[in-house]
């Protein structure tokens, strides 16, 4: 018998966490969540870890999404048990909050970096981390920026550990956040977006947390970089992202809820894009270049069919 291959190995450390996802509930969507439109476009059947997940895209605006995804108290289940486990059998090595630590600092202080030269003319006192886990980024821009800052996860024992870094803490979803009328002078989404359930809603709930002279940061992984880089869209999809947002479908996004551009950041991984925004006016029926949309399904295509 031979050895094993990387990938093998991968397949048996994946099948021994035994997570049966075909038997999670589900719930299916109807109408994109992005422009409202009903037509789609099954893209793929299973995601990066095997497991059967159909990812589907709306024909008129090209946004990309797990059809059917989990209901949330099955992610909320997922978040509490499986994903970290997950990830770390995918890697093959540990990841959990504790090592991700020294990563998320990088990461913070490359996108601090970014936003700096308009934060030092903004004025920003406050800050609100949405989905910001164990407070590693807001910690670095509250010491780098003077600011006062608030955390909002969903997962207890990670929002404990950012109580211990000295940061204001709520546990729970942005969607159901009463701030009891406060706003917020910057606010950050960092690496939660395509993790959300419903982009749109917490878009708008966050606009409306703004400050009137406050700036937002959010980014994506590009996934058009992601199938680009691995040659599969299917290694580009996994349960843990029920979105695949891409620079075109991000800016319609954006536009939409009523938040301006200010500055774009590839980040040195080449995968994510950063957006740095002001509040606007809002553009309901923004949508992406029908020509992009697409170029985005033949693109897809030729790279589930390369040539021989
Ligand atoms: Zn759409």
């Amino acid at each position: 018998m031979g050895a094993k291959t990387g990938s093998e190995a991968r397949q048996e450390r994946i099948a021994a966490l035994g997570y049966d996802y075909a038997a999670k509930p589900i719930r299916r969507t109807r109408r994109c969540n992005l422009c409202g439109g009903d037509r789609f476009v099954t893209v793929t059947h299973r995601d990066r870890y095997g497991y059967p997940a159909t990812a589907d895209g709306c024909l008129r605006c090209g946004l990309v999404f797990l059809n059917p995804a989990m209901t949330a108290g099955a992610y909320a289940e997922f978040y509490t048990d499986v994903y970290r486990p997950l990830v770390s059998a995918y890697h093959g090595r540990l990841i959990d909050a504790e090592s991700i630590q020294d990563e998320q600092r990088d990461y913070a202080s490359a996108r601090a970096d970014f936003i700096e030269p308009r934060m030092r003319e903004s004025g920003c006192k406050t800050l609100l981390d949405v989905g910001g886990s164990t407070g590693v980024v807001a910690h670095v821009m509250k010491e780098r920026f003077d600011l006062l800052a608030t955390v909002i996860d969903p997962a207890p024992l990670e929002i404990e550990v950012a109580r211990a870094l000295g940061l204001k803490t709520v546990t729970g979803f942005v969607e159901d956040y009463d701030s009891g009328g406060a706003t917020y002078d910057f606010i950050v989404l960092c690496q939660t977006v395509d993790h959300l359930l419903d982009v749109s809603l917490s878009l708008s709930k966050i606009r409306n947390l703004i400050s009137e002279e406050g700036l937002f940061f959010v980014d994506i992984v590009d996934f058009r970089a992601a199938y680009r880089r691995n040659s599969s869209v299917e290694e580009a999809i996994k349960i843990d992202h029920p979105y695949y947002l891409t620079d075109e479908t991000m800016r319609a996004y954006l536009a939409r809820s009523g938040l301006d551009v200010l500055g774009i950041d590839y980040a040195a991984d080449h995968l994510h894009v950063g957006y740095l925004c002001k509040p606007g006016r809002q553009v309901p029926d923004a949508l992406p270049d029908p020509g992009f949309v697409n170029d985005q399904w033949r693109e897809i295509r030729a790279i589930q069919n390369p040539l021989p």
